[in-house]
Parts: structure tokens; sequence; C-alpha cells
């Protein structure tokens, strides 16, 4: 069975690979390193319950969002070490303390990004913090359902494709206990260029990469730069996140993303509150506040239970998008994105690594000079 007929048509949410009844799919890395379904023709019963399943070539169901808010997590150390307001741990406590589990991106020992089960305060907290890279769902979508078989609340938390896809997995479940999360999304990155990224750190710094955050919130919450730990010392640096930024590194499906808009698979949705300033005034101190979507009756009732420890103030969905393109439109494709893959074939990471630098370099130089010039034009008038 043909499951997708084109790279844009795989999100690689792996819902095929979870509802195939003889285990006839497997998710295998192809050239960019993304996981896409591969279908072993001598198990499959052409049974077609794999292209059902599939929430890109087929359909999901979408929340309308009902309700905004900005978001700070009271405690200062969750905030500080998430990468929004802390909204997620807000959520995941409420959750945990009912004796549930808890699922999200996390890091395995080597520092792969995975999705992960957890069950405690200290195993979630290796979710916090936003992981730019496709994160591997592995076989958490069954571990769901049998939680939920057990009568467990689940929180579980991913992209919009992620959670569409683990919605239409347990389509015919009792979804009851399963609370659900997605992030407004840019786009994922491939795990091959951040496993090429993080060899590239142990041979720059000469020692065992230990811990990554893509993010590090000392330079503040709108700061590009990462912090990476090599033999537990720490470097800073915005590597990544201009490779990040260069946008060639995304999956193909993310240039089309049907998740871009307002109409949600999650019943919340959590992202960045840019246009805090204008819309929400003395609300920040730069150290991160969460937009928080309630899309359904569920999130609206968790939300009255989390209340005591976050600060909020409600907002008007119609005037956060404008300042968060990905809540109406997918990141467009980068004109050079077949170009940086041909060089990364041909010439290697460390190639396409310093010729993306520059490029970022320059545009955020450009960007930068034009604020500079536009708030000279503004003071003079
Ligand atoms: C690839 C990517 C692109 C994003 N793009 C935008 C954007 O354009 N605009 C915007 O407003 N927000 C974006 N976000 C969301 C934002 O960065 C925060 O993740 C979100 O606001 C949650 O923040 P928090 O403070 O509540 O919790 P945090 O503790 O910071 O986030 C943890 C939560 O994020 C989830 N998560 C982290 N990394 C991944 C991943 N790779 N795949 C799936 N889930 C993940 C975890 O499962 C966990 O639930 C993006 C996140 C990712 C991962
Ligand atoms: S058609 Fe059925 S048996 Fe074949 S790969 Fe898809 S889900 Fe598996
Ligand atoms: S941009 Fe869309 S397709 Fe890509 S990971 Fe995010 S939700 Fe999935």
């Amino acid at each position: 069975m043909q499951i997708y007929s084109s790279p844009q048509e795989c999100s690689g949410c792996s819902a095929c690979k979870h509802i195939c009844p003889t285990q006839a799919v497997t998710m295998q890395p192809d050239s960019e390193g993304f996981l896409y379904p591969v279908t072993d023709n001598t198990k499959c019963i052409n049974c077609g319950a794999c292209k059902k399943v599939c929430p890109v070539v087929g359909s999901y169901s979408g929340n309308h969002v009902k309700k905004a808010y900005a978001v700070k997590h009271k405690d200062y150390d969750t905030r500080i070490t998430s990468r929004s307001g802390g909204a997620f741990i807000a959520i995941s406590d409420y959750v945990l303390k009912k004796g549930g589990t808890v699922y999200g991106a996390g890091y395995s020992d080597d520092l792969k990004v995975c999705h992960l089960r957890t069950e405690t305060v200290e195993e979630r907290n290796r979710l916090k913090g936003t992981k730019y890279v496709q994160s591997d769902v592995a076989d958490t979508f069954s571990k769901v359902k049998a939680d939920l078989k057990n009568g467990m609340y689940v929180l579980y938390s991913g992209t919009p494709c992620q959670i569409a896809g683990l919605m239409n997995y347990l389509k015919n479940t009792d979804t009851e206990k399963l609370i659900t999360c997605d992030i407004i999304c840019h786009g994922v990155p491939s795990p091959q260029i951040y496993a090429d990224y993080l060899k590239y750190c142990e041979k720059k710094y000469g020692g065992k990469v230990t811990k990554f955050d893509f993010r590090d919130k000392a330079f503040g919450w709108r700061s590009q730069k990462e912090a990476i730990w090599v033999d537990d010392k720490k470097y800073n640096t915005n590597e990544y996140a201009y490779l990040f930024g260069g946008l060639d590194v995304y999956r193909p499906a993310c240039y089309e993303c049907k998740f871009a808009n307002i109409d949600r698979p999650a019943d919340f949705t959590l992202g960045d509150f840019w246009g805090i300033d204008v819309l929400v005034k003395g609300f920040s101190d730069n150290k991160g506040v969460s937009l928080l979507f309630l899309n359904t009756d569920k999130a609206e009732s968790v939300f009255d239970s989390i209340t005591n420890d976050i600060d909020y103030e409600p907002t008007v969905i119609d005037k956060v998008i404008p300042f968060n393109p990905n809540l109406y439109k997918p990141t467009a494709i980068p004109k050079d994105r077949e170009k940086f893959w041909k060089n990364y074939h041909k010439k290697g990471f460390n190639y396409v690594l310093k010729k993306n630098y520059n490029k970022v370099f320059r545009k955020v130089a450009v960007k930068k000079l034009k604020e500079k010039k536009d708030n000279l034009i503004k003071k003079f008038k």
C-alpha cells in the first residue's frame, strides 16, 4: 500500500505505523533524515487503515479557538527554564496531580529528540523547553491508548500534525480523560542536521556534548542564542538558531502545512505571545509570555483549575493572529532549498553550515539597520 505520493503529503506523525494490524509499516529516514513510513508488501493485507488514519492525506477534526490568554507561570524558575511563559508546566502539573501521565518531546540519553512518557514532576521536567527539530514519537501513540484503557488521565503535547495523527488513531478509544496541547508551529528541522550539528560542536569544542538548550533565556526571551554544554562546560552560539532561521532544513510537508490556522487539532494551543507589548501593555518582562488558546470545553474546564499557578490576561484572538504568521499561513519554502540539500549531500555539513550562517547573518544585519533607520525617522518626525 502506497500511503502518500510525495514528501509534501507526509508529516511523519506515524499514525499509519501505529494503526497497521499486521505491523507492515515501519518509519525509516530519507536522505534528509526525516522519518517516512515504508510498507512491507509481504505483510500488507490491503485493509486501507493506514491511508484512512493519515491526517494529511485524509482529514482531521479541528476545534475552532474559543478563548485566548497571555499567561506567565507564577514560579520564576519554571518560566526561565521554559521557552515561553511555562503554560505547559501548569497544564501538565494538573494531570500529574491526578495521577496521570504526560507525554511530550524530550531528550533520550544520547540527546536525540523523541517523545517520552512521564509520570513524575522530575521526569516531566525533561520535556521542558522547545526543541527545534522533529521529535520521533516512537511508540507513544500505543502507550497513550494503553494508559487510557487503564483509566488514567493523559496529557499529550506535540506539533499539530502529531496531535491530529494521534486523535485519528484514537478514533475508537474513549478519550474522555485525554487532554491534548498543540504548539504554534513554524516547521520542524531535520533530525540529521541536528545530529550533524552536535558532532560538529564536539569537534569544535573538543569533548562530548552533555546538554543542549535550543534557546538560552539568560539572553532574554527574544534572544536567538542556543547553549551547548561540552564536557559540562557551557558555550553560547547561534549557529543552530541560524539554521532554523535559514528555513532550508524544514520537513517538506511544513511548507504546505494544513494546520497553520485557528482550527486546532488539540484542546490547548501553546505559543509565544509575540505582540504582547502592543496588546497587553506592562505584562511582559522579557522572560517569556505564553500565548494560550482554549479550543474546547475540556480546555476551559482545565484552565479554571490552574489559575492559582499562573498570572493571566484575556486577549482578542483576531488581534494576536497578525503577530504570529503560522496561525494563518505555512512558512514559505525558500527558493534555494534544493541547492542547500544538493550542497549538503555533495560538500557536507560544515559547508552548508557556514554558507547558511553568512546568509542569515546578512539578513539579520539588514533588518537591524532598517529598524534603526525607521526609529531615527520616527524620532525626527
Ligand atoms: C519546531 C517548533 C516551532 C515553533 N514555532 C513557533 C512559532 O512560530 N510561534 C510560536 O508562537 N511558537 C512556536 N513554537 C512553540 C513555542 O516555542 C513553545 O514550544 C510553546 O510556546 C510552549 O512553551 P511553554 O513555555 O508553555 O513550554 P515549554 O516547556 O517551553 O515547551 C515544552 C512543550 O513543547 C513541546 N515541544 C517542544 N519541542 C517540541 C518538538 N520538537 N516537537 C513537538 N513538541 C515539542 C513539548 O512536548 C512540551 O509540551 C514552536 C515550537 C517548536 C517545537
Ligand atoms: S493497508 Fe492495512 S495492512 Fe497494509 S500497510 Fe496499510 S494498515 Fe498495514
Ligand atoms: S509545520 Fe505543520 S507539518 Fe510541519 S511539523 Fe508543524 S504542524 Fe507538522
